[in-house]
C-alpha cells in the first residue's frame, strides 16, 4: 500500500500535544493558526474540548487564521469528529483544540482538510516549516479576516448519525452513556436517545478539570459506569476518550470489552451485510483479521495511526476497491458511509444496530470470538533502530511485514516491534492463540534484544 508514514518535526500522529505553558503555548497556536491560514487560505471552522485552556487557545488559533485573512467560524465545544463532519465539503479547513485522551493539563491542535480528514503527513511537514521560518502570508489592516459563532452546527452530525439508523432501533434498551465529562456530554446522549434507547449518564456535565475520571477511558477509570450498568440493568455502558473520536464499552456483566474484540464484533457485523475490505494498522488484534475473513470479506493493514488507516481507506475507494470499515484497534473505528474519520458517536450507535439485529446479549457475542491472547510492552532504549534491524537478522526464514516497525508471523502467533518516533522507548505486541505461546514468543524476543539494551 503506497501510504507510508514520514517523520515530522512538531506534530505527533494526531496532531500537536503538550503540557499547557510549556510545550504548549499560546505563541505556538497562534503560528500554527497562522500557517494554516497561508496553506488553506479561506472559511475555516474551528472547535475545542472541555478543557480548562480550550479557551485561550481557540482565541490563540482564530487569532493567527484571522490574520492571514482567513474568516473563521467557531462552532464551540463539541466532539471532533463533529467538527470533522461539518469541516467536510463545507470548509476549506479546520482547527480542533484538543488533547483527546492526555490528562488535563495537556492540550493540542488537530488539523482538518476540506474532506473532513486529520491533515496527511506531507502537507504537515509544509505546515511545520511554515511555523519554524515564520513565512505567514499577513494581511494589512482591511484584509484581516471575520469570524461568527455557530455552536448550532452541532446539529448537523447528530442527524447524520441518526440518519442512518432510522425506525427506533434501540426502543426497550436501556444504556449508560459515559462522555467523560467531555464534548460527547453534548452528543451521544442525544443520539441514543433518539435512537430509542433509555440512556443513563454519568460523567455527564462538561468540565474541564475531569473530575469523575481521566479522558483515556480506561478499564480502571470505568469502573463508576461498569456499577452502573450493572445496577440499571443496562445492556451496554459506552465511554467515550477526551474528544471522543473513540469509544469503548462495558456489557451488561460490567466487564470492560477489549478494544479489539470490540472492533471484530463491529466489523463481523458490517462484513456479513457487506463485502469488501477492512482497513487497520498492523498493530490491530489477529481477532479482527480471522471474523472479517470468515465473513468472506479481505484485510489490508497500514502503519500505526488513524491518518493512515482514513488515507488507505480513500485511496483504495479511488482504486474502485469496496472499502466496508476501517479502524483501531484502541475503539477508534472509522465507517466510510458516514466519514473518513474515527467516530466514537457513531460507534455507540452502531453498537445499538449491531445488538438489535443479532438479538444477543453483548457478553454472548464477545465469549463468541475466536480467542487470542495480546501482550503489550514498552521498553526505554535510544537504540530502536539498532533493535528492529538485528530482529530481521534473527528471524530469517519467518514472513517479516516492515509496514511500521517489524512483525513477525511464527506459528499461530504474531510480534510487532516498533521504535516511537517521539520518545527514546521501543513497543513490543505479541498476539498469540494461547497464553503459553504468547509469554513464549516474548520472552525469546527479549532474550535477543537484552544484549544491545545492556551495552
Ligand atoms: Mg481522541
Amino acid at each position: 500500500m503506497a501510504v507510508k508514514k514520514m517523520q515530522k518535526r512538531l506534530f505527533g500522529t494526531n496532531g500537536v500535544r503538550g503540557v499547557v505553558g510549556k510545550d504548549l503555548t499560546p505563541e505556538l497556536v497562534v503560528a500554527i493558526g497562522q500557517s494554516l491560514g497561508t496553506m488553506r487560505k479561506g472559511r475555516i471552522a474551528v472547535g475545542r474540548d472541555t478543557r480548562t485552556s480550550g479557551e485561550m487557545f481557540v482565541k490563540a488559533i482564530k487569532s493567527g487564521l484571522l490574520a492571514t485573512g482567513c474568516d473563521v467560524v467557531d462552532c464551540g465545544v463539541l466532539p471532533t469528529p463533529a467538527l470533522q463532519y461539518i469541516v467536510k465539503g463545507q470548509f476549506d479547513g479546520g482547527a480542533m483544540i484538543t488533547a483527546s485522551h492526555n490528562p488535563p493539563e495537556y492540550n493540542g491542535v488537530k488539523i482538518i482538510e476540506p474532506d473532513g480528514t486529520e491533515m496527511g503527513d506531507e502537507e504537515t511537514i509544509k505546515l511545520e516549516e511554515l511555523i519554524f521560518d515564520r513565512s505567514f502570508s499577513t494581511e494589512p489592516w482591511d484584509k484581516t479576516g471575520t469570524e461568527i459563532q455557530s455552536p448550532e452546527r452541532i446539529e448537523q452530525y447528530i442527524k447524520a448519525i441518526t440518519d442512518h439508523f432510522p425506525g427506533k432501533i434501540g426502543t426497550g434498551m436501556i444504556v449508560v452513556a459515559d462522555p467523560g465529562s467531555g464534548p460527547a456530554c453534548l452528543t451521544t446522549p442525544r443520539i441514543l436517545t433518539e435512537l430509542g434507547c433509555k440512556v443513563i449518564t454519568i460523567n455527564g456535565i462538561m468540565d474541564g478539570t475531569f473530575p469523575g475520571r481521566l479522558p483515556e477511558p480506561s478499564a480502571e477509570g470505568l469502573k463508576n459506569c461498569a456499577a452502573l450498568v450493572t445496577s440499571s440493568g443496562a445492556v451496554f455502558g459506552v465511554a467515550h476518550d477526551g474528544d471522543a473520536d473513540r469509544a469503548v464499552f462495558i456489557d451488561e456483566r460490567g466487564k470492560f470489552v477489549e478494544e479489539n474484540q470490540q472492533f471484530a464484533l463491529i466489523a463481523q457485523h458490517i462484513c456479513h451485510n457487506k463485502r469488501g475490505v477492512v482497513v487497520t494498522p498492523v498493530s490491530t488484534g489477529q481477532v479482527v483479521e480471522t471474523v472479517v475473513k470468515q465473513e468472506n470479506c479481505s484485510i489490508e493493514y497500514t502503519p500505526v495511526g488513524s491518518i493512515y488507516v482514513a488515507r488507505t481507506m480513500r485511496l483504495l475507494l479511488e482504486q474502485r476497491k469496496p472499502v466496508v470499515f476501517g479502524g483501531e484497534g484502541n475503539g477508534g473505528l472509522i465507517f466510510p458511509d458516514h466519514q473518513f474519520c474515527r467516530d466514537g458517536g457513531m460507534t455507540a450507535a452502531m453498537m445499538v444496530s449491531l445488538l438489535k439485529s443479532t438479538g444477543k446479549k453483548l457478553s454472548e457475542l464477545i465469549d463468541g470470538l475466536p480467542r487470542r491472547v495480546i501482550i503489550k510492552d514498552k521498553i526505554a532504549t535510544k537504540e530502536g533502530d539498532k533493535i528492529l534491524e538485528l530482529i530481521k537478522t534473527v528471524y530469517p526464514r519467518e514472513m517479516l511485514d516492515e509496514t511500521d516497525g517489524v512483525k513477525i508471523y511464527k506459528d499461530s502467533s504474531w510480534a510487532l516491534i516498533r521504535a516511537s518516533g517521539t520518545e527514546p522507548i521501543i513497543r513490543i505486541i505479541v498476539d498469540s492463540d494461547t497464553r503459553e505461546n504468547a509469554s513464549e514468543f516474548f520472552e525469546e524476543i527479549k532474550k535477543h534484544i537484552n544484549p544491545i539494551l545492556e551495552k
